[in-house]
């Protein structure tokens, strides 16, 4: 993969997940949502679920432009920690990681 497609991906993913965090902001202030009584109990408990998503998908966002940073100065094909080379495998899977796998599983654990 070439630095062009990579970028290419992640400004693709980058403009599918802010899309998300939309839909999700809209959903959470009911725009255009019945207000009905019967039905607040069902949302709020909605609300919830979709915040915690909500708030899943602001991280990925922050990685993806932390990506594209690093795509920039050079140092995106490196790991953040042990400066090793990230497998383009891995890179494939995972075109917003910041760390080869050994690091990966070490902060995981
Ligand atoms: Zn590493």
């Amino acid at each position: 993969m070439d630095e062009n497609s990579i970028r290419q991906r992640l400004l693709d993913l980058k403009a599918e997940v802010s899309g998300r965090i939309r839909a999700i902001d809209r959903d959470i202030r009911h725009e255009g949502m019945s207000a009905d009584w019967s039905e607040q109990a069902s949302e709020r408990e909605n609300d919830e679920v979709l915040e915690s998503l909500g708030n899943s998908s602001e991280a990925e966002l922050a990685q993806i432009k932390a990506a594209l940073l690093r795509l920039e100065d050079g140092s995106y094909f490196r790991c953040d920690e042990c400066g090793e080379t990230i497998p383009a495998e891995r890179l494939e899977l995972l075109p917003f990681t910041a760390h080869c796998v050994t690091c990966a599983e070490k902060m995981q654990a």
